[in-house]
């Protein structure tokens, strides 16, 4: 049943709203379409945050929208959406608009073969299938709206906001279920988790991020449902787990994650950091402190680089393979290569296009020893490193869990920052 809802009962306030979505909206509006900021913004904005990013649900097919926008980009298979993008470079922001779906039984839908890779040849063409479990591989048949939100996951995500007329539009109850601080799929719950197994981790996100509780029809399938994730393409599952730590609440994503039994066997990177085996203090003290620096600089609204966090979390696996490399007599470079190789194979596996990330990560650890070295021809060579401010903030990490020394931190920090003299003194104090 569709419900509109007055602003005088859902009280958005319409400063939270970005004006580039509202003005996409108006334009879609203006040429006749349907438009409304959907999802997550909706219910960030029902509870009073400033939502990260807007998306924005229409009628207009992704060829209509893309004609109406002069920097437009129609992306993504699976699920065909269109980025119109405002700005350039740094303060670029992009717009997601999705044409409204039909919500399709995946009785209905064709079956394509086992996994995405051999499907493939299935797949084309497709605009809507499933594999042989019913998740779904392709979800690009439109429909009208109130199928759009069906299809949506947790009705707290199934809302639409007109911010011209500030009418929200309410199918499933969504807006009492924030009130209640209350995750509810729409639907059947396990054929819902069995359509993606993605969303329990989407449940646990919004868990952690929003503080909502599981409704029980909710939380009951989980545990049936957990093995499924293996068959998710790894590429997803690894956004998923950044989204994860990236919430501004990553403490408290990995406690709900043990709650739920999540925390072994789902990410690799995670295990790292549970194994109770190799779990010493100073390894959960780290690692603690790591995911609360990211917490913080999250909630002040600065960037947190992944590469940074990924480091951090696999740093003591790092630490435990160099120093058995170096126990049995090898060098101290090489070793240290040797482990970071060895805990890359063990934990982050092929992500194709990683290469970046894999490499930041490669010398935020790299640079480790060589803080241990303060020469004139190295020092000022480190300071010149591109990546040096990344590889400091992790020295700084370690020196606040007392695993190297505050003074050579406060040494760096003073020696980037300081003056050719500043320098000259600090080089001959330490010769
Ligand atoms: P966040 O604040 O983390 O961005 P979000 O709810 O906006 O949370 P998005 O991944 O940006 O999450 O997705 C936008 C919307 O698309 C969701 O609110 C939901 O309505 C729908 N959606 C996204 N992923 C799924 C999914 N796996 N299954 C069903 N609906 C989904
Ligand atoms: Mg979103």
């Amino acid at each position: 049943k569709r419900v509109e809802v007055p602003v005088t009962e859902h009280g958005i306030d319409r400063h939270l709203v970005d004006d580039r979505a509202i003005k996409v909206v108006r334009t879609l509006q203006q040429a006749g379409y349907e438009a409304y900021i959907v999802g997550g913004a909706v219910r960030d904005l029902l509870v009073g945050r400033a939502p990260k990013d807007f998306d924005v649900a229409t009628n207009a097919t992704p060829e209509q929208v893309k004609g109406l926008f002069r920097r437009a980009f129609i992306i993504g298979r699976r699920f065909r959406i269109v980025h119109v993008v405002h700005g350039r470079g740094r303060d670029h922001e992009v717009i997601e608009v999705s044409t409204f779906r039909a919500y399709l039984d995946s009785a209905d839908a064709t079956q394509v073969g086992g996994n995405e890779k051999t499907a493939k040849a299935e797949l084309a063409g497709q605009a809507h299938a499933v594999d042989a479990s019913g998740r779904v591989l392709r979800d690009n048949v439109w429909g009208p709206q109130i199928e759009d939100a069906a299809r949506r996951d947790f009705t707290v995500n199934a809302m639409y906001y007109d911010p011209e007329t500030q009418i929200v539009v309410d199918y499933h109850g969504g807006l009492a279920d924030v009130k209640a601080k209350r995750l509810r799929l729409i639907g059947d719950a396990a054929t819902r988790y069995r359509e993606d197994p993605v969303r329990i981790l989407r449940a646990i996100r919004f868990e952690a991020k929003l503080g909502f509780e599981l409704e029980a029809a909710t939380a009951a399938p989980i545990p049936a449902i957990v093995p499924q994730l293996a068959d998710v393409p790894i590429s997803r599952m690894f956004d998923e787990m950044i989204k994860l730590l990236q919430t501004g609440h990553a403490l408290a994503s990995l406690e709900v994650l043990q709650k739920h039994g999540l925390h072994r066997g789902v990410f690799p990177v995670l295990e790292a950091v549970f194994d109770e085996r190799r779990s010493s203090e100073q390894r959960m003290a780290f690692v603690r402190m790591a995911l609360s620096d990211t917490d913080r600089r999250v909630g002040e609204g600065k960037p947190v680089a992944p590469s940074f966090l990924l480091a951090s979390l696999l740093w003591h696996d790092v630490l435990d393979g160099w120093n058995e490399r170096r126990a049995a007599g090898e060098h101290l470079v090489p070793a240290l290569q040797a482990a970071i190789d060895a805990v890359f194979d063990a934990r982050i596996g092929d992500v194709s296009g990683r290469g970046k990330l894999g490499a930041d990560m490669r010398e935020i650890w790299m640079m480790q020893p060589r803080f241990e070295r303060r020469q004139p021809n190295t020092a000022y060579s480190l300071i010149e490193q591109p990546r040096f401010r990344a590889g400091f903030d992790f020295l700084r990490l370690r020196a606040d869990v007392g695993e190297a020394p505050a003074e050579l931190a406060d040494w760096w920090e003073d020696f980037s920052l300081g003056s050719d003299e500043d320098r000259e003194a600090l080089l001959a104090a330490v010769r």
